[in-house]
């Protein structure tokens, strides 16, 4: 009898889930609560301006890659853009900087505004790119709670540098030790953004993140980053998966401690197996009421939320390049505001993405689509429409500086995302965008395993599941659930 799988959520990791279970054969159904696809890879256009909703940056395009050979595509369809530079950073005293998309180039430019030694830069980004080719192929590609998945050559090398982690320091800490210059400690400690952390308390191993921005570089596809949403739902079509949209599922039905299949908000399925791509304390409160809690993972703290704006500017500025960073002057007092205090900074690094500047058609013509970013607390009751009336007013004060203009007369449309909106539009709690924080040492043992140990035919994919967040590693867990089903699928059969 052929078997059935249900995927509740199309995030990326849904998405790469369900292109795993119908490719080995499993009748796959996919249910979305929205009425698009993607997740927080979202698109909207608001007139005449098309803004992605969330991430900008694709790392580790690879792991799409493997999604492409899986259903025997070819990944050259999947065109990337080229840009001028990978990131241009702006400090408040006019120090300007451009990475271009060369490693070389880029410790000159470190070297010669910020007065860093070659040298040591080069070491320090030798050592990011040797940690993580140690790191990735155990850490983030493997279930770290089966240790036969671990055990072999990989393990004992990435032991053996077990040091070269320097496991009793943070990122911070290590980046002072490295650089003279301030602001060269800055640009490095931001790598703790990319999966939502505090620099001055993540672990110093992290700082290999900058491997997959400097050594390599972050990508952008041809289209814009909702065409990473658009290729995996074609895939996931071509390979037979079934879609479902605006239909939420409301239980995980489960007798005798074994997956029976999902109520949704217009009837039951019958199912084998259910991979969940809901947050996972939610898929516990919401769907699994009365099953057996793992409290001490569920109480981990999460990672940051954000407050965005998408603006429509009718004008375009040759200063700004596709990425863009304004540092904060108060590195540690930001991320201090964000995970202890809770609140708002009150002068913030702003990000901004313009898309536009890569992608045809996404502005009308001599306009531009921001993408405006600042880093915000988790969702606990804060006055968030004030902090967005505040945080408008100080971006438009200091980009408007930076660029010699006035920001608020150029605005023609406006959409604004905040930590309430990621939690009800994503359902992500508290509206985590990365899931759990990386803020100690021991954050990757506390992440949820990709199955569930009580419940049979039970899987997670996602960024709140092993190995954590941003699109690489939710491609991850997506491999590791669906090889995990597929080893236990295996096993029941012996
Ligand atoms: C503003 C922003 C900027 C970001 N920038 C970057 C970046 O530059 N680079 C990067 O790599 N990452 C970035 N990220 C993070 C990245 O978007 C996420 O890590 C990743 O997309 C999360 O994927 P996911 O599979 O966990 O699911 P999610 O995107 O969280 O999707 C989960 C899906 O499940 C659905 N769902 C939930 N509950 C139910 C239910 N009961 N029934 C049916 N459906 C349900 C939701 O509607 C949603 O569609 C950013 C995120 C945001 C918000």
């Amino acid at each position: 009898m052929s078997q059935k799988a249900i995927v509740v959520g199309s995030g990326i990791a849904g998405l790469a889930s369900s292109i795993r279970l119908a490719q080995r054969g499993i009748e796959t159904h996919v249910f979305e609560a929205n009425d698009f696809p993607g997740g927080k890879i979202n698109s909207r256009s608001i007139g005449g301006y098309r803004f992605d909703q969330g991430p900008s940056l694709l790392t580790c395009p690879e792991y799409l890659e493997e999604l492409y050979i899986l259903c025997g595509r070819d990944f050259a369809d999947f065109e990337l853009a080229e840009l001028n530079s990978s990131f241009k950073y702006f400090f408040n005293d006019g120090v300007e900087l451009e990475l271009k998309h060369d490693r070389d180039q880029i410790i000159n430019e470190l070297s010669e505004k910020l007065g860093e030694d070659r040298e040591t830069v080069e070491k320090y980004l030798n050592k990011a790119e040797k940690n993580y080719e140690l790191i990735a192929p155990l850490f983030i590609e493997r279930s770290l709670h089966r240790w036969r998945h671990l055990l072999g050559g990989k393990l004992r090398k990435a032991l053996a540098s077990l040091p070269s982690y320097k496991l009793m320091s943070t990122m911070h800490q290590e980046n002072k030790r490295n650089f003279k210059n301030p602001r060269t400690v800055q640009i490095f400690n931001r790598f703790a953004q990319y999966n939502g952390s505090h620099p001055y308390k993540a672990p110093a191993m992290l700082n290999m993140i900058s491997h997959l921005e400097i050594n390599t570089t972050p990508y952008l596809p041809k289209r814009g980053m909702i065409q990473v949403t658009e290729s995996l739902v074609e895939l996931a079509q071509e390979s037979g998966v079934q879609f479902h949209f605006n239909e939420a599922v409301e239980e995980i039905i489960v007798e005798n401690k074994t997956i029976k299949g999902v109520r949704t908000t217009k009837g039951v399925y019958k199912s084998d197996f259910v991979i969940s791509n809901m947050d996972i304390s939610f898929t516990y409160e919401k769907l699994l009421p009365t099953a057996k809690r793992p409290k001490k993972i569920l109480a981990q703290e999460k990672s940051s939320s954000a407050i965005a704006f998408y603006w429509g500017v009718k004008k375009s500025f040759e200063q700004l390049e596709v990425h863009n960073m304004l540092f904060s002057d108060e590195d540690q007092e930001e991320f201090d505001a964000v995970f202890i205090e809770k609140e708002m900074h009150d002068s913030p690094s702003i990000y901004i993405y313009i898309s536009s500047k890569s992608v045809e058609g996404d502005a009308p013509e001599g306009c531009e689509n921001w993408f405006i970013l600042i880093n915000a607390p988790i969702n606990q009751g804060q006055d968030w429409d004030k902090h967005i009336d505040d945080t408008r007013t100080y971006v438009q004060q200091r980009v408007g500086a930076l660029l010699g203009e006035e920001i608020a007369p150029l605005i023609e449309v406006e959409e604004v995302l905040d930590p309430r909106k990621v939690e009800t539009r994503y359902s992500g709690k508290f509206g985590s965008i990365y899931g759990n924080a990386s803020n100690n040492r021991f954050s990757a043992f506390y992440r949820h395993p990709n199955y569930s140990k009580e419940i049979k035919g039970l899987y997670f994919a996602g960024v709140s599941v092993h190995p954590g967040g941003g699109i690489p590693l939710a491609l991850s867990s997506a491999k590791i659930a669906c090889e995990c089903l597929f080893e236990d699928d295996q096993n029941s059969v012996k």
